[in-house]
């Protein structure tokens, strides 16, 4: 599916594919456009199935000349089937995109791969970006990978494991004093003074956006070339939950797959929901927030994609849902005692989103499910603080015995997270 422009998602303008991102006749955002495929469904499958164990095999699918040669293999992240969640929440076929297994540990690896190969191939040397946190980890460690310097701007009051997790890479941290909202405005200015730097989520948005689309690529191979029937993923700026949609798309246009785009719901942490009350209110209008909430991977007030993402939840037959902090934490919890994956906040958001659809009624029995779990819980681990009880006995025997017999024995503080949703 060779990729022929870069086309207006508001007036359908078209420019060549270069490092650009706005619409000079409306200002609307740009995205790639692809001219349909000439091979057959049969010979594009083989094609995937005989590509690399990355999201290169996708290669067909991606706005680039060709897959780098040497890249920080990223992708192909397992998609786990949950059935012990899907009994605590009463619900059919659940599966657990796990992307925690990607190089940096978010699925910001996948659409920095593309932005950088990108970038490569427009002639970039210097890569850059503002981050909510994973794509500051993912920009630092491909850039590194690549051999290019990189800088990362990011919101000062960031989670400190994600700041070390990324300067430990060599790269530049500038850590700006204001939110996400405001980092990202002053990129966008630093895109326009510096136009021979690569802002991965700026200037060539367009390509890095596309990356997201391998997600969805992954899921429907992983299920045996099929369609979930629903996918809860997180929102933010609403790219990937826009492109997942995107992605099973094109794979039906192209006769990969056969049926409908799933139905998508979105979530949203309550501290920073412009999208979900949006969507409860009936309208596509975004008012931009002001966040406040431990979900800090989701924190963008003034989301670019947020219109697109509540007409899609509208389309499928989704919906965008927000959740509380607490119910955030019980989210974490709830996943990782079912499934042995500990999820960042983000995480926590989708899977509280999930419980709270299954608690609805929202999702029928027979349902397909897919949950994204975007990013590892080791980035944000300091909300699990608190959260379970460590006991300290004497290294004896009957020490161990004493403190296992006390009323409720070694049993954590917490309790069932599933009591707590
Ligand atoms: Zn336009």
């Amino acid at each position: 599916m060779p990729a022929d422009a870069l086309k207006c998602k508001e007036c359908s303008t078209t420019y060549p594919l270069e490092a650009r991102y706005v619409c000079d006749r409306c200002f609307g955002p740009l995205e790639v456009a692809y001219s349909p495929p000439t091979s057959s469904p049969e010979e594009l499958r083989r094609r995937i199935q005989a590509g690399p164990h990355t999201l290169w095999r996708y290669a067909d699918f991606l706005p680039l000349e060709g897959p780098p040669r040497s890249a920080l293999p990223t992708g192909w992240t397992p998609l786990v089937r949950a059935d012990r969640l899907a009994q605590r929440l009463g619900l059919g076929e659940l599966w657990v995109k796990n992307e925690t297994a990607n190089p940096t540990h978010s699925f910001k690896d996948r659409v920095v791969s593309v932005a950088l190969a990108r970038a490569q191939e427009l002639g970039f040397q210097t890569i850059a970006c503002a981050s909510t946190g994973n794509l500051a980890n993912a920009v630092a460690a491909h850039a590194a990978a690549a051999g290019l310097p990189s800088y990362v701007l990011i919101p000062a009051d960031l989670e400190e494991e994600k700041i070390l997790a990324t300067g430990a890479y060599g790269t530049n941290v500038v850590a700006v004093k204001g939110n996400y909202d405001a980092v990202n405005r002053l990129c966008t200015e630093l895109a326009g003074e510096r136009d021979d730097w690569a802002f991965v989520n700026v200037n060539v948005r367009p390509y890095y956006a596309e990356g997201s689309k391998t997600l969805a690529f992954e899921v429907a191979e992983q299920l045996g070339w099929e369609l979930p029937d629903r996918v809860v993923a997180p929102v933010a700026s609403g790219s990937l939950f826009t492109k997942l949609a995107r992605a099973f798309e094109e794979w039906i246009e192209c006769g990969l797959l056969e049926g409908e785009v799933p139905a998508m719901n979105g979530a949203q942490a309550e501290g920073c929901s412009p999208v979900a009350q949006a969507f409860a209110a009936g309208t596509s209008i975004c008012r931009p927030v002001k966040p406040d909430t431990i979900a800090k991977s989701l924190a963008i007030g003034n989301p670019a994609d947020g219109p697109y993402a509540v007409e899609l939840a509208q389309r499928t037959g989704g919906g965008i849902d927000a959740v509380t902090d607490d119910e955030v934490r019980a989210g974490i919890r709830l996943l990782a005692e079912t499934t042995g994956i500990f999820t960042e906040t983000a995480g926590g958001v989708t899977t509280a989103v999930l419980a709270k659809l299954a608690e609805r009624g929202d999702i029928g029995a027979d349902e397909r499910v897919v949950l994204c779990v975007t990013g590892d819980g080791l980035k944000t681990i300091d909300v699990v603080r608190d959260t379970f009880a460590v006991t300290e006995i004497e290294p004896r025997v009957e020490e161990f015995d004493r403190a296992l017999s006390r009323p409720g024995g070694l049993a954590t503080a917490f309790g069932s997270a599933g009591a707590a949703i």
